[in-house]
This record gives structure tokens, sequence and C-alpha cells, in this order.
């Protein structure tokens, strides 16, 4: 850990590491990189910033002011697990080289904007982020796109109903890949080897395992951390699990619902506050043993829901996960316990010693999300609840997909399009300006980018309407 460009060189100089590798992420949320020698490397440049064209960077700025500055963050800065030649890799965030000021569409700038607009609130000074985050294995060919049609062909290992293989004997059913011992299981392994890696690189892991659905669904799951902090480890772990499965011969895809007809990729969010070092959405008498401060917080995701699926699930495939029976919510209720709910309780052991563990998990957001993006967003729904001082509905104990048709009239649900989130998004924003934590400008500039993608969508013939249309 490096607390300045002098110390993160003198390390480089010490170990004989060969390369910085300067990240910064886009607006929808990839991480993108340049490499520098040793030899050009100086305290002054990491200082003043490395210059980039920033009209090539997806959401950034136009053609007319394309010069945009990466300033290195030394603490960040952790071994390249993959790279042939010694490399040390570090988050950066921009700044503009007119003013050098942080730039207002960096999404790393914005979440810590939201970190400090907790602060300033006096309500907590942590807003801790523990997020589950699946993802598929498949065959390194992946998928392959017709020029002549939109029909595609993926070709998964484990998906072997896809694509009409014999089966080895040891197939997992659609939806019962919960957690089975190998050789059902056949990438334990290569799970394994992920964790070894994301732990070289200072994040701590909990556990991983087989996801529920049978095409080599899986989940490795990440120490809660403060915000910032974690959504910067959601994508280190997409490129440390990526990278694994590449050199093992196979890719990762982390869409949120890649077959029909089986579980999709969630990236649920166990969030807490806390202040002084300790947490405050523990009280032994509320309900679920949440204190009125976690309940308020769970109200503001709750009323925010709609708005907040824009960012949380931004991709039209994230829509195609958001539907009932597959453990993804639809229903915007909070249950204690039950996984059909969007705020869920997790069990935990009960007790004031373990009052750092009590946590609401929010089940909408997918992996297609831009953590920072979406970690900032639900951070700003729950204190806007908290300083509304707003309730949440009666809790909803039971299985919210069974519901009579007349009972689940009553129950708001989330968007169930990209173009009806963006509308939401449109018609509630104001809590998300609150600190100018987001712009208006960053604001309008997601919305067009994502009302271009759900248009491009809208306007693809797909194979389910060949099915349905060609003999009409
Ligand atoms: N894969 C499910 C989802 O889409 C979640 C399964 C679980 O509860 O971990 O949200
Ligand atoms: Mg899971
Ligand atoms: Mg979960």
């Amino acid at each position: 850990m490096f607390n300045t460009p002098e110390a993160l060189l003198k390390y480089m100089r010490d170990e004989q590491v060969d390369f910085l590798d300067v990240r910064f992420v886009d607006v929808p949320g990839r991480e993108q990189h340049f490499t520098l020698p040793l030899s050009y490397l100086s305290p002054q440049l990491l200082q003043a910033g490395i210059a980039f064209d920033g009209s090539s960077i997806k959401g950034f700025r136009g053609i007319d002011k394309s010069d945009m500055l990466l300033i290195p963050e030394p603490h960040t800065a952790c071994l390249d697990p993959f790279a042939k030649h010694k490399t040390l890799m570090v988050t950066c965030h921009v700044v503009e080289p007119e003013t050098g000021n942080p730039y207002l569409r960096d999404p790393r700038n914005i979440a810590r904007r939201a970190e400090q607009h907790l602060v300033s609130t006096g309500i907590a000074d942590t807003a801790q982020f523990g997020p589950e985050v699946e993802f598929f294995i498949l065959d390194s060919v992946g998928y392959a796109v017709s020029p002549y049609s939109s029909f595609f062909e993926v070709q998964a290992t484990e998906a072997w109903w896809t694509t009409g293989k014999q089966g080895n004997g040891y197939n997992l059913p659609q939806k019962g890949g919960y957690a089975p011992l190998p050789p059902a299981d056949r990438y334990s392994d290569l799970r394994s080897d992920m964790v070894k890696h994301l732990e070289s690189i200072g994040i701590a892991i909990e556990l991983h395992h087989h996801e529920v659905a049978s095409a080599g669904q899986m989940e490795i799951d990440m120490r809660f951390a403060p915000l910032l902090t974690s959504a910067e480890q959601v994508l280190k772990y997409k490129y440390v699990v990526k990278n694994t499965a590449f050199q093992a011969g196979k890719t990762v895809t982390f869409m949120p619902k890649p077959f029909y007809g089986d579980n999709g990729s969630g990236m649920h969010c166990h969030q807490s506050l806390w202040k002084d070092g300790k947490p405050l959405f523990y009280d032994p008498e509320g309900y679920a043993e949440l204190s009125d401060l976690a309940l308020s917080y769970a109200a503001g995701l709750l009323y925010h829901g709609p708005a907040l699926t824009a960012l949380c699930n931004p991709s039209v495939n994230s829509y195609r996960r958001l539907v009932p029976g597959y453990e993804a919510p639809v229903n915007l209720v909070i249950s204690a316990g039950n996984r059909s709910a969007v705020v869920r309780i997790p069990a935990f052991y009960k007790g004031p010693q373990h009052a750092q563990d009590k946590r609401i998990e929010y089940r909408a957001p997918d992996p297609s999300a831009n953590p920072y993006l979406a970690f900032s967003a639900m951070l700003m729904a729950g204190l806007d609840g908290i300083q509304q001082g707003m309730k949440p509905p009666t809790p909803m104990d039971k299985n919210v997909y069974s519901l009579s048709a007349r009972e689940s009239r009553r129950i708001k649900t989330l968007p169930r399009t990209l173009d009806d989130a963006l509308d939401e998004l449109e018609s509630d924003h104001e809590f998300l300006l609150a600190g100018e934590v987001f712009s208006r400008d960053f604001l309008d500039n997601w919305i067009d980018l994502k009302r271009e993608e759900a248009e491009s969508f809208r306007m693809q013939t797909t194979p389910k309407e060949f099915e349905m249309y060609y003999n009409i």
C-alpha cells in the first residue's frame, strides 16, 4: 500500500517492476488502461496526470474538447497477476486539464462525492457495500453472430441443453446447479484459482460456489468494504475472473440473463451505515432486528426503486432477468429471509456481538451495472429515505411470486424494460442531485446513451419472432 507517487515509484525500482498500468472506468462501467514503462515515470508525471483522448471513451467528452488527464491513486496499486512482464496496476480518477477539477462524468468521482455527501449529512461516516457478483463460465467460443440474420448460437460446455450435445452423466438440470460436489461442479478448482488471484491483489473473499443455473453459473463472494473501495473491487473482480478463465481456455460472461429458462446473474448488494466505527443498522427490538434508521434506508430504496433500476439494471438484457420464478426480484417489498423480495434481511447470528453483520440486501442490481454509479445511487436513495423519515411498507414474509391477483395488484413492481426504467429516472432523480453527487449533465448523458441502446434493440428482429410469426 503506497501513500505517495514517490513511494510507488521507489517500490517499482526496488522490486524491478517494469510497467505501470493506469486504469479508469468509462461511463457504462468497462475499465480501460494505458501502460507506461518505468523509464518514463516520474513523481511529477503521476501528480500532473497522464493525458488521454476523452472523445474515444464511451460517455465522456465530444471531439471538440477531447483532452483529459488521469491521476493515479497510489493506495490502489497492486501487482497484475496476468501480465507477462512485472506490472503494477493502479486505479485513476479523471480531471479536466483546463481547470484541474475532477471530471463530473467520471463514475469514480461520483462515488467519491457520494461518500463525501454521506459525511456531510452527519447521519453516518461510512457506507459499507457487500456485492454478490454472479457470472457464467462458458467455452472459449462464447457466441457467434451470423451476419445474415440475428440468430446466434451459444456454445457452452455445461449448457448441454442449448447445444444438444450428449451429456456425460454429470449434467446439472436447469435451475438445479446449487451447490453440488465435483465432478458435477466442474469448475471448483478454477474458482479457487480465481480466489487465489483475488487475494493476491488484496481483495478479501468469503466463499465460492456453483450457483443455481445449470450452465456453469458461479458466485465468489467478497467481504464488504466502504462504497468507493467496494465498487473498485467489483471491477478488479471482473478483470481477475475473466482472465483466470481465459488462461484456462474459457470465457466468462457477466450478462444478466444469458439463458432463457434458467436463472440469471444478479449483483445483490448488502448495505449498512456506520458511524465512528459502530454499525447503525442493528436494534434488537426492531423488525428483523433492524434499527429505525435501517428501515428508513430500506424504505428509500423501495420508494426510489423504479428510478434506481435505470442505474442498477442498465442493459436491455437486465430485464430478461427481472421476471418471476428465477430468484430475481420483481416486487418492491421488504422481507426477512424471502428471496423473492427486492429488499431482503439476511438471517444472521443473533446478538449484539454480531451487530456489524446487520445489513439489508438489495437484490435488484445485476453485474451489467457500473458499480460506482449503482452503489452511489443506492446510497442516495437510502439517505433520502432517512432524511424524509420514510417507513417501509408492511413486510411481506411469504413468497411474493405466488400471491393472488388481488394481493399482487397492490404491490409496486420494478420496471419491465430499460425504456420504462429510463422514464422512471426522468421523473424521479432529485434525490441523486443532492450534494451535487450526480449532475444533471451526467443524468441527461446517461439517459441519452441508454435510450440509444434500447432503440438499437427495438429495431432488431429476434429468433423468437421467427418462431411466432414466420408462418403467420
Ligand atoms: N441468481 C439469482 C438472481 O438473479 C439469485 C440467486 C441467489 O439468491 O443468490 O438474482
Ligand atoms: Mg447467488
Ligand atoms: Mg444474495
